[in-house]
């Protein structure tokens, strides 16, 4: 793979930025990649662990002649970064972040960027529940998709050359409005998210009364809950806040379904519970088929659970 950018900037030094330098320097897809996190702790961290070409100590610094720039910090915080790095962006960068939501990322951060730079929003639909600037790694992309999310007036050459990037990275890459990004977002991880955050709630209410068997049994299903919930506390406040109505508009419909098989149970309709197991077990062979998910038993745990 050859070079794509002369400089990139990593603006925030947590999972995805340290996946996406270890997998720019895998492809040799940046000439120097220079990365800035706001804590003196995680830039000693990234300078430790040779964590970018460059880790400077002020968000300029980092910026400053970078031909890509792209904002790797929590979604609330992108607009004020947007501002602060304004002013010494190189004419005819490209900016461009990864955050989980794209409407409020758009409006937070659009209004900032000069005339003369181009904004191409991007989302990589990958991640783990650990972050920090020790938590990535260079496969990280591979074989999954980011999403670019181009705003009106983004130029073609600078979306081609971002593409680019992230195929060379590894990922899969798809083109997606805004709106119709925060909606399936709200369907296939933001929702879940809050259902596996709720989920653990209630056990860890219940675990006060049945002291540690939460904990024991784990393994029945309840472990992978407490595997996402897990997640960023941060990043996931920022994502609810940012992408209300479309979360809102499909737990509405979670709680509509769940109502329905709440009272499948309590009326002992098996016919309608079998058939709703049925349809969702298609769901998952049509994920793996698709190469998202392995089907080996327990995900691959090597170990198995009822
Ligand atoms: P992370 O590991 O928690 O790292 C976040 C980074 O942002 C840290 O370097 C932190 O700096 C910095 N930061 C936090 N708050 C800030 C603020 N108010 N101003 C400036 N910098 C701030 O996060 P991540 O998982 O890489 O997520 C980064 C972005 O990627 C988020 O927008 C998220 O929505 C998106 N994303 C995440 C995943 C995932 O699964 N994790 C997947 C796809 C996209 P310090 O370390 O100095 O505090």
């Amino acid at each position: 793979m050859s070079q794509i950018y002369d400089r990139v900037a990593l603006i925030g030094l947590g999972l995805i930025a340290s996946s996406m330098f270890w997998a720019i320097k895998r492809a040799g897809l940046a000439g120097e990649v220079t990365g800035y996190a706001r804590s003196d702790a995680t830039r000693e961290t990234a300078r430790r662990i040779g964590l970018c070409d460059r880790v400077c100590n002020t968000v300029q610094d980092a910026v400053e002649g970078a031909d890509l720039v792209v904002l790797c910090v929590p979604v609330g915080a992108m607009g004020a970064v947007a501002q602060e790095i304004a002013p010494v962006l190189k004419p005819g960068a490209t900016v461009s972040d990864v955050g989980s939501v794209k409407r409020h990322v758009i409006e937070a951060v659009l209004p900032h960027i000069p005339e003369s730079v181009h904004f191409v929003p991007a989302h990589p639909l990958a991640g783990t529940e650990h972050s920090g600037p020790e938590s990535g790694f260079a496969e990280l992309f591979d074989n999954r998709w980011c999403l670019l999310v181009p705003v009106d007036g983004s130029e073609p050459d600078a979306i081609a050359r971002l593409r680019a990037l992230w195929e060379g990275m590894g990922a899969n890459v798809d083109e997606m409005d805004a709106d119709h990004h925060d909606l399936v977002l709200a369907v296939t991880s933001h929702a879940p998210h809050l259902i596996a955050y709720t989920m653990v709630g209630v056990a860890d209410d219940l675990r006060r009364v049945t002291d540690t068997e939460v904990i024991k049994y784990s393994a029945a299903g309840f472990r992978d809950f407490t595997r996402i919930a897990a997640s960023d506390p941060t990043m996931w406040r920022d994502v609810f806040l940012t992408n209300k109505d479309a979360t809102l508009e499909i737990l509405g419909r979670f709680t509509e379904e769940l109502f329905a098989l709440q009272r499948a149970i309590r009326t002992g309709d098996g016919e309608q519970l079998f058939d709703y197991f049925t349809r969702t077990r298609a769901i998952r062979r049509g994920i793996i088929d698709a190469g998202q998910d392995t089907d080996a038993p327990n995900f691959g745990r090597g170990t198995t659970s009822t």
